[in-house]
């Protein structure tokens, strides 16, 4: 089969390499469509520590069931599906207290182990989670992503009524303000830069968007979460958090950066700071919220490529001129 791999960082190849070999547990699908983000730019990079060479890279997917191992129940040939990429092991002392998502052995497709940028890829039957037949196959690759926010939105005290600040407008932030008013929003205000962006936050659902948060003024919101990962940006929005109020840090900084935050203001403002990493227990939902409410999520894909165009759809993530930007295998 054809399979974009990356030999080691910077170094990316698509070819030929052998189809994969399904387990008993597992069931092959041909990748309909296969979505790109920060973390595939971090593992053709080299910045993520945990990733393993060569590697097929790929977490975000969906397709059909083309052949399924013996002991595979549930789900048949000709099933669409999408599946958590995660392979947490079980048995360390993270994953046994609920934490698999912050797993000590971490095993993910894509970073450590065969990913879905490529025409087939084996996965294990209980994390193929089915999609309805006709459902579009390059919203069922943003149900990951969207398990991301499902498992943000986890972690925080929402109630009816708050009042929301979402830093930046890109495929993540999006989602968030997608699914704000779910979980209690009365107000949605975003902070993004580019001028389109803002438009798609307002059809999402923000209530107010912003260029930059000079706007804002000294305006404080219960809930004020950064989709950026950027410094000052991180620090900006500290400063815009109410009395009692909380903090999630969702967007992904670089590893060494450092931001600065008040103790005090910490401590005599009873604020809460939350961080939120990956998925975790989230990806039934997502799949579900996905399927069963309209949230438009097919806006969110601007670009999609063939698999020989990697290279080119990485660069068009690296400039960030459109949305999520997927690879569609089946046709390559
Ligand atoms: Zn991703
Ligand atoms: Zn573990």
């Amino acid at each position: 089969m054809r399979a974009v791999v990356i030999d080691k960082p910077g170094d990316i190849d698509v070819g030929d390499v052998p189809d994969p070999a399904p387990g008993p547990g597992d069931v092959v699908v041909a990748v309909h469509a296969c979505g790109i983000c920060g973390t595939d730019l971090h593992v053709v990079d080299g910045e993520f520590s945990l990733a393993k060479y060569p590697v097929v890279p790929g977490h975000e997917f969906a397709g059909e069931v083309v052949e399924v191992g013996k002991h595979v129940k549930g789900v048949g040939v000709g099933a669409m599906v999408t599946a958590d990429p995660n392979q947490p092991c079980g048995r360390c002392r993270p994953c046994r207290e609920g934490h698999e998502n912050l797993c000590e052995e971490f095993r993910a497709m894509g970073i450590t182990i065969p990913g879905a940028c490529a025409e087939y890829v084996a996965v294990p039957y209980w994390l193929a989670r089915p999609l309805p037949q006709g459902f579009d196959m390059s919203v069922g690759a943003l149900v990951e992503p969207l398990s991301c926010v499902v498992h943000g939105y986890d972690l925080i005290r929402t109630r009816l009524g708050d009042h929301f600040l979402i830093y930046g407008a890109g495929t993540m932030g999006l989602m968030l303000v997608a699914l704000a008013q779910r979980v209690g929003a009365v107000s949605v205000t975003v902070v993004e830069p580019h001028h389109q962006r803002r438009q798609l936050a307002r059809s999402f659902g923000a209530s107010t968007v912003v260029a930059s948060s000079v706007e804002l003024g000294d305006e404080r919101f219960n809930i004020v979460i950064d989709a950026s990962g950027v410094v000052p940006v991180v620090e900006d929005a500290l400063g815009h958090v109410q009395r009692g109020g909380t903090y999630l840090q969702f967007g992904v900084a670089p590893a060494d950066a450092k931001a600065q935050f008040s103790p005090y203001r910490l401590y005599n403002d009873e604020t809460s700071y939350v961080g939120s990493m990956a998925v975790l227990h989230s990806f039934d939902r997502a799949r579900d919220l996905a399927v069963e409410l309209d949230l438009g999520l097919s806006r969110l894909v601007t670009d999609t490529l063939p698999l020989g165009s990697y290279a080119k759809a990485l660069e068009q993530v690296r400039a960030g001129s459109g949305l999520k930007v997927q690879v569609a295998p089946k046709e390559a």
